[in-house]
């Protein structure tokens, strides 16, 4: 049996990922998650499966269990979590990283880093490629989440360097789908949650910025498939989906998806928010046995508004 650990299992990404990992009958899963954004309604398919174990545990303290893999998932990813304990965040970020790759180090298991679409800032290359530093702002209301991901990439690699640990890399960009947390904050769970309310539609600055949506199936698959890669891929590798949309546009398909009566609002844009935002993925779909996303936005908007109107 392989002994997987999936730090921030009960997530919006983890709880699929432990679910993905569970199918095959010969991975064992041990799920690490504080709960601090996680949640344990996230795990409920799969809490009883003899193959899975729940740790209440925060990586920032040491964990010592002896396992073949880990996915490093644990941090909160949304900007509104992220930005309300900010030296946490940094603190789950770097500690949290060497904390589990002195573990792969120790049993010589192999680590994923999950990295972000975020170590690019604001970007002046795009869309974004791998070999692209970034511009990203060290003192602002993102920098807390954006330069702990950066400062994690560095370790990963200078663990690979130092102590031959055995290391991937892979940057997400942003992906939806159901189990997302509703009160997240996030443009596709606010704005469906609004729109199936008739609520407000919140539109942060013109709506002219955009993002890149993934659904999470898709992401998953190019997870499993970088884990699987030769030895000596260690990335960083982007993933996500480059179909781009503006913000403003995202709204208009869900208020038709929906059928809603709500209307479009203008609120203030946050500072840093990024002007625009999408992965090239060639290098993904040349290592990666040709990965590319296959859900469409409004496909894998279905089954997240249906997600979104039972809860
Ligand atoms: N956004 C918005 N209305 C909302 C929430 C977010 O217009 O209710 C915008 C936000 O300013 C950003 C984009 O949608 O430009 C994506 O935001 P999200 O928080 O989902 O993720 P990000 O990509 O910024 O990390």
């Amino acid at each position: 049996m392989k002994k997987i650990l999936v730090t921030g299992g009960a997530g919006f990404v983890g709880a699929h990922l432990c679910k993905r990992l569970l199918q095959d009958k010969n991975n064992y899963v041990i799920c690490v998650d504080n709960l601090y954004t996680g949640r344990l309604s996230n795990l409920e398919s799969i809490i009883n499966n003899p193959r899975f174990e729940f740790v209440n545990h925060n990586i920032i303290q040491p964990l010592d269990i002896p396992v073949e893999e880990i996915y490093n998932l644990a941090c909160p990813a949304s900007p509104p979590h992220y930005q309300k304990y900010p030296t946490y965040t940094t603190k789950t970020c770097v500690i949290g990283i060497i904390n589990m790759l002195e573990l792969a180090t120790k049993y010589h298991a192999k680590i994923m880093q999950f990295s972000t679409s975020e170590v690019y800032g604001d970007p002046f290359v795009h869309p974004q490629v791998e070999s692209y530093r970034g511009n990203v702002n060290p003192i602002g209301i993102r920098s807390c989440y954006d330069e702990g991901k950066r400062v994690a990439e560095t370790l990963c690699f200078d663990y690979n360097r130092e102590f031959g640990t055995r290391i991937k890399v892979i940057r997400i960009f942003n992906t939806y789908g159901p189990l997302m947390d509703p009160n997240d904050g996030r443009v596709v769970s606010n704005l469906i949650l609004q729109a199936l309310k008739d609520e407000d539609i919140t539109l942060y600055g013109d709506g002219t910025q955009t993002r890149s949506f993934c659904y999470v199936d898709d992401l998953i698959e190019g997870i499993v498939r970088m884990m699987s890669s030769r030895d000596d891929f260690l990335g960083p590798i982007n993933l996500g989906n480059p179909s781009e949309f503006t913000i403003k546009s995202l709204a208009e398909i869900i208020l038709e998806m929906t059928n809603s009566k709500s209307i479009l609002t203008y609120c203030p844009l946050p500072s840093d928010d990024p002007l625009q935002r999408k992965p090239d993925i060639s290098l993904a779909k040349k290592e990666l046995d040709g990965w590319e996303p296959r859900i469409p936005l409004r496909e894998g908007l279905k089954p997240t508004i249906e997600y979104f109107s039972k809860i």
